[in-house]
């Protein structure tokens, strides 16, 4: 049996896409992608808070807080016209109930090489002495999801990878010569594809694609997530601010919508879950969530330490599934998941616990597996 493909990404988020993109560059013919939705990143890879990680908010996982400094200026050199430089960011130590100190956090950036330096008077009378110990200048940029889109979209139609829209992949089976079955449904009806090399890319859904193909399962944790969308007032309007380092809050631009975002630790999650052996749709558990903002919880709780925030007026608020890895819950770090032959020749699942970590993936593709094993 011929394969329709030779590479196929199940999603059309950042990661499939990205996927696709260097399966073509590496010299596969004919690559696709299949994504349910009806347009390429509408999902995770927008809805997060498009802060292109560089260190500083790892200070409990060295190796994530390295490998970020070296990712973000790839990032910004593959896709510089996607990012934004042109705020402040600052990062505050909280003095009570932080995980870190001002003192341990500015060891942590020499660490790592990231730059810091202390924020002049007007940053700092922003927040309330007592409640904050240190206030900093950090070098971190946003992305613009949108833009993002745009530019994975026309480097697919320029690589030449199809894009198959509104088709969602609900099983994957053993095919014939070493290839791999997708049976799908597609605006058209149900079909199967059949494929050399299929990346399962799809996120918080990727267990449950696993299940229902009697897969081995991966663990993961899921989060039903609110990130408020606000306008800030004017002394906030050129600031993206994170409160290190514990449950507190972070507010940055979000360049798609011309707003910023809100990140509270504690009220941005509206239920939490592990995986288990027969894992809920997390889309439908997010369905089902009733959209209840937590914007008050995370507005009151941020101006106790910058009072101007109170005049923050929520717009909206972006709704997502987070999945991470439950092994990094500790020192919050973010590797990679990359599983080769997943339980399947052929057949590979890969997550990202953000989005510049594509380049690892990347790299470890380019590495062959023993030697990546060893
Ligand atoms: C609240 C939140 C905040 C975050 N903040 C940041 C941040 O500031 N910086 C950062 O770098 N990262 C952040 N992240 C993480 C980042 O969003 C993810 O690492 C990244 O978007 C994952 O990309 P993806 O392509 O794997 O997933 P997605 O973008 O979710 O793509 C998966 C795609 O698969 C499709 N799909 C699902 N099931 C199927 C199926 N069966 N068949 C076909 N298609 C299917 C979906 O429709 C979707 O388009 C955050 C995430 C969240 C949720």
């Amino acid at each position: 049996m011929r394969p329709n493909d030779d590479v196929v990404a199940i999603g059309g988020g950042f990661y499939g896409c990205t996927l696709a993109l260097h399966a073509r560059q590496r010299g596969a013919r004919n690559v696709r992608v299949l994504e349910r939705g009806d347009a390429l990143l509408t999902r995770a890879s927008y809805a997060n808070q498009a802060r292109i990680h560089n260190g500083y908010h790892y200070p409990r996982s060295l190796q994530t807080g390295l490998r970020s400094r070296l990712l973000l200026p790839r990032f910004v050199s593959a896709f510089a016209e996607c990012v934004d430089d042109t705020f402040t960011k600052v990062y505050a130590i909280a003095s009570q109930s932080s995980k870190v100190s001002a003192r341990q956090f500015e060891g942590f950036c020499r660490r790592i090489g990231a730059p810091l330096q202390r924020a002049p008077r007007e940053i700092r009378d922003l927040f309330d002495p007592n409640r904050v110990e240190a206030v900093c200048l950090a070098e971190e940029y946003a992305f613009n999801a949108s833009l993002l889109a745009e530019r994975m979209r026309t480097d697919l139609d320029a690589e030449d990878v199809s894009v198959s829209l509104e088709t969602e992949v609900h099983r994957v089976r053993r095919g014939p010569d070493g290839t791999v079955v997708l049976e799908c449904t597609t605006p058209d009806g149900d079909t199967e594809i059949v494929a050399g090399t299929v990346y399962c890319a799809t996120y918080s859904r990727i267990g449950k694609l696993l299940a229902d193909s009697g897969l081995p399962p991966i663990a993961f944790k899921h989060e039903l997530t609110e990130m408020a969308l606000v306008e800030v007032p004017e002394p906030i309007r050129d600031l993206g601010i994170t409160l290190m380092c514990g449950p507190f809050f972070s507010i940055m631009p979000f360049p798609a919508r011309d707003l910023h975002s809100l990140y509270h630790v504690r009220y941005t999650l509206h239920a939490t879950w592990n995986e288990t052996a027969d894992p809920v749709d997390a889309y439908a558990a997010l369905d089902a969530l009733p959209k209840d903002s937590a914007f008050d919880l995370m507005i009151r709780d941020a101006t106790r330490y910058v009072p101007a925030l109170a005049d923050c007026r929520r717009i909206d608020s972006n709704w997502e599934v987070r999945t991470v890895l439950p092994d990094n819950e500790r020192d919050d770090g973010r590797p990679i998941l990359l599983s080769r032959d997943h339980g399947l020749p052929g057949f590979h699942c890969v997550m990202g616990g953000k989005i510049d970590n594509v380049f690892d993936v990347l790299d470890a593709l380019d590495t062959p597996a023993e030697v990546a094993s060893r």
